[in-house]
């Protein structure tokens, strides 16, 4: 049989896509100007349930804005995570400041007992300012991400936040649509918990418009500084004068067109994400040595990636996995190498990183598109069935 390529995550643009973005075409409103990109805006506002969005060209772009004008700036430290993909940090540096690498817990996001450890044994609070003893620089925010889709324990890292002044910026690049269904958060989402909030629209990620982001927030002034910072920090239309140095990171009318007619299918994207994770799951349970990573209870997460537990038990390791699946056409990858061992890290400070590093040598993500139908996941479980060296 002549078996069609399984990648691991690509766009389903099955709705109206075609049909908004050929009026933006028809219309002419092609650039930032067009009606489809303030409409997304509000939607999507909407849909998180928070009080304003402002869009922009990509969640990397999103994370930058977001450090501005939550006031980080080069004098500062900001606490992250190891253990994501590497656009969650390298906007801390864009502006000059120096990250703090924490570890990850068994859901994959921040390990809030290290990182409460940290703030008390690691750094001095005085004068309202988190100090860290090492480097004498002040810790002014935190950035974390719901990796997969999963939740951080928001509950935690907010109490933690509030005891030492900190603010908190959500990477939810990877987890638009997962909200709370307990708890001292019930019914809110991922990304509007904390100060501020930015979901990507990359072409990999749960809703595409190509390449785009969001920024969200239940602060008004928030929103509006995001506002002027992405449109060129323009304070008079017609004069051109500018008060700061602005960036071009709108978005266009023709990704707002896209990003509009997901918006639509995005409960159907959830649906279908999670039905193949069960059926994955059930199938896993019977495999010895193979297993998929639950998301947390407490919430309905988006179901975004999968991750695949590699133990001894298997017959093949995490490379030798994905290379056999490849052999069978079938697309799968490590996770990220962790942050703070990339080149541009080498001399930031680390934390009691050590889960991080397990599951990276763990985990590999198997195919999660919202395209893949029941028949292919069955040959993927038949495949890792019949393990091979290849
Ligand atoms: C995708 C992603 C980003 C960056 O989003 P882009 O839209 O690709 O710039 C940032 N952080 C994490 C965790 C991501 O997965």
């Amino acid at each position: 049989m002549n078996r069609k390529f399984i990648p691991l995550s690509v766009p389903n643009l099955k709705g109206k896509e075609l049909e908004y973005v050929a009026h933006a075409i028809e219309t002419e409103w092609v650039s930032t100007g067009g009606p489809y990109v303030t409409d997304f805006e509000v939607k999507i506002a909407e849909y998180v349930k928070c009080k304003g969005a402002v869009s922009c060209q990509n969640g990397t772009s999103g994370i930058h804005i977001a450090l501005i004008v939550c006031g980080v700036t080069m004098i500062d430290e900001v606490i992250v995570p190891t253990l994501t993909f590497i656009a969650a940090v390298n906007p801390v540096k864009y502006i000059g400041a120096e990250p703090v690498f924490m570890d990850c817990d068994d859901s994959l996001t921040m390990d809030v007992n290290k990182l409460r450890d940290f703030c008390e044994t690691e750094c001095i609070f005085v004068d309202g300012r988190l100090i860290n003893k090492i480097s004498d620089k002040h810790i002014k925010a935190l950035i974390v991400v719901h990796v997969f889709g999963n939740m951080a324990d928001m509950e935690s890292i907010i109490a933690i936040a509030n005891k030492y002044n900190l603010i908190v910026i959500e990477d939810a690049t990877e987890a638009i649509g997962t909200f709370y269904l307990e708890g001292k958060y019930k019914g809110k989402h991922a990304g509007t918990i904390g100060d501020i909030g930015i979901y990507s629209f990359n072409g990999n990620k749960i809703m595409t418009t190509g390449g785009g982001g969001m920024i969200v927030s239940d602060n008004e002034e928030l929103l509006v500084r995001a506002k002027h910072l992405t449109t060129q920090a323009k304070s008079d239309e017609l004069f051109y004068t500018h008060d700061e140095i602005g960036y071009n990171y709108r978005m266009t009318n023709l990704q707002a067109a896209l990003g509009l007619a997901q918006l639509e299918q995005i409960e159907d994207f959830i649906k279908v994400k999670k039905d193949n994770y069960d059926f994955y799951k059930n199938k896993f349970q019977g495999m010895p040595g193979l297993r998929i990573l639950d998301f947390k209870d407490s919430i309905r997460p988006n179901h975004w990636f999968y991750a695949l537990y590699v133990d001894k038990g298997y017959a093949l390791n995490r490379d030798q996995i994905i290379k056999y699946l490849a052999s069978k056409k079938i697309q799968s990858r490590p996770i990220w190498g962790l942050i703070s061992d990339q080149k541009p890290y080498e001399g930031n400070q680390t934390y009691k990183i050590e889960k991080a590093r397990t599951y990276l040598e763990k985990i590999i993500n198997i195919p999660c598109s919202t395209n893949l139908d029941r028949e292919e996941a069955e040959y993927i479980i038949d495949c890792l069935k019949q393990p091979e060296v290849v």
